[in-house]
């Protein structure tokens, strides 16, 4: 399973029963600069609904695809606001708050 904040692999840490046909397992993300740690469930498939999972799984992926953008503008920001502003179509800040996420995601200080 992908981590829901940035969409790499995780690994599971514990795994518990939940009801007699559920479990918890705890996960962590293997990308050291995200680390999360979340819970999902695992149950009888009856009682998933399968619409809200995709949509879960979609927004996991928009967000994945938002803070990789947002960490090649950072490293980017040589190029010069104009050109980066033209690439992604963005106002000159929302380029500095793209750069500004980039960097946190990254753990550099700005
Ligand atoms: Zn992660």
């Amino acid at each position: 399973m992908k981590c829901y904040h940035c969409g790499s692999d995780t690994r599971v840490m514990d795994t518990r029963a939940q009801a007699d046909l559920a479990v918890a397992r705890r996960r962590k993300c293997e990308d050291p600069t995200c680390a999360r740690s979340f819970v999902t469930f695992e149950g009888y498939a009856g009682a998933v609904n399968r619409k809200r999972l995709r949509a879960m799984a979609d927004s996991a992926r928009a967000r994945w695809a938002l803070r990789t953008r947002d960490r090649i503008i950072f490293r980017e920001l040589h190029l010069g606001w104009q050109s980066l502003a033209a690439r992604y179509r963005l106002t000159k800040t929302s380029i500095y708050l793209a750069a500004r996420r980039g960097a946190a995601s990254l753990k550099v200080k700005t």
